[in-house]
């Protein structure tokens, strides 16, 4: 493998090149190796190889080539010393928890998370004598007063999905910082273009892969980027034995993916700006949240930690469910569908789909109303999607 040192890179440069490794072929694109196992010239090679004295692949649920490009990517976007790429983002935050948090520790996580996430949170930690406690994602208060006792670790996600409410990383890491806590952000809603965590106070980033880094609908990937000592001391013999291991097939879709990462979010995110003011100026709409709006209660918070409002955006429609109905009946183009982060647009309607299983009180203190529907902006021409949304709102107002 044949690498070049690069000079400090912008973004745009680093979704393309960073981490870049060539064989003695001197392909152009990143080689996909679809092996599980490594050999050995010699005996002593091999021996060397597992006391650590030769640095080199052994074995694939540890390392493979074309993991360590992707990971190398991701952590050079991050601003990361460490990637590590998973099997999913489920992978990457469950990784992430169980490998830091201990029996007695304390845990203190944002209210509104992916269902998944608080399952791992408030259900499975718990079991392991983990204590946990839950604050809302916008109540700097709240964290400051869960934070005035010592904590193990704080997770949470910005924006959130699907009300897309903010988390102030900065004053939410200092507090934790002097918590003792380790700040671990998920920042799949956003995308390391929209927002990178790291740079304001975060410790640990965590990715679902399966959104907008493929972002054409194809593979489930993870990845968690922090520091050496946090890879050395809990992630990596984590990883390394239990094996939630990402298939270098995907690491290789992912890494095209990268290539195009800065130009397909420039496009989701102006696309669902014009669209969240479109609906915002309907009738149909009680209110659209969308962190690039004006009317949106922590835009000046967004403008700060975020490069754009991102792509995803939420209705709540005056009309209710049956108004959700009618407007999702009514689309032409976008698709019904729980995904988001893909070069089609889709649409849910959380509190029967994604939120069905929180009681009416969790709905509703998490803004998960019975008219809210949540738009992921994919890549169509801007005009067509105006045009179905403006007829899915007609639907829902009539
Ligand atoms: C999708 C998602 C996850 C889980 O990722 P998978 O790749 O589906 O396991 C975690 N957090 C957030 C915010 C997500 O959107």
């Amino acid at each position: 493998m044949t690498k070049k040192t690069s000079p400090h890179l912008r973004p745009e440069t680093l979704l393309v090149r960073g981490g870049l490794s060539r064989t003695g072929f001197h392909e152009t694109s990143e080689a996909l190796f679809l092996n599980s196992g490594y050999v050995y010239d010699t005996a002593a090679e091999a021996e060397a190889s597992f006391d650590g004295t030769l640095e080199r692949y052994v074995y694939s649920r540890f390392r493979n080539p074309t993991l360590s490009v992707f990971e190398e990517r991701l952590a050079a976007l991050e601003g990361a010393p460490v990637g590590k790429a998973v099997a999913s983002g489920m992978a990457a935050v469950t990784s992430a928890l169980l490998s830091l948090v201990r029996a007695g520790d304390r845990v203190v996580v944002g209210r509104e998370l992916f269902g998944s996430c608080t399952w791992v949170a408030c259900d499975l930690l718990p079991r392991y004598g983990v204590e946990v406690a839950v604050v809302a994602a916008d109540d700097l208060a709240g964290w400051e007063a869960a934070l005035s006792r010592p904590t193990r670790a704080v997770f949470f996600e910005t924006p959130s999905n699907p009300t897309l409410r903010l988390v102030d990383l900065q004053a939410v890491a200092d507090l934790a910082h002097a918590a003792g806590a380790v700040v671990i952000v998920d920042n799949a809603v956003a995308s390391p273009i929209v927002q990178q965590p790291l740079a304001h106070g975060a410790d640990v980033v965590i990715h679902s892969a399966t959104k907008w880094i493929d972002g054409q609908g194809r593979c489930l990937g993870g990845a968690i980027l922090c520091s050496e000592a946090f890879n050395e001391e809990y992630l990596g013999p984590f990883l390394r034995h239990t094996g939630p291991c990402l298939s270098p097939f995907n690491a290789w879709v992912f890494l095209k993916g990268l290539e195009t990462l800065g130009l397909r979010l420039a496009r989701h995110a102006s696309t669902a700006q014009r669209l969240a003011e479109l609906a915002e100026a309907h009738p149909a709409t009680a209110a659209v949240h969308y962190p690039g709006l004006a009317s949106h209660p922590q835009h000046a918070l967004a403008q700060k930690q975020m490069t754009s409002g991102g792509g995803l955006l939420a209705l709540n429609l005056a009309g209710g469910k049956e108004a959700a109905y009618r407007f999702l009946n009514a689309l032409r183009v976008v698709d019904i569908s729980n995904n988001l982060g893909d070069a089609k647009s889709l649409a849910c309607h959380p509190w029967t789909t994604t939120h069905q299983r929180l009681t009416v009180e969790e709905k509703e203190t998490q803004g998960i109303t019975e008219g809210l529907l949540r738009l992921s902006v994919g890549l169509e021409d801007p005009e067509d999607l105006a045009e179905d949304l403006t007829r899915a709102l007609d639907a829902a107002a009539s």
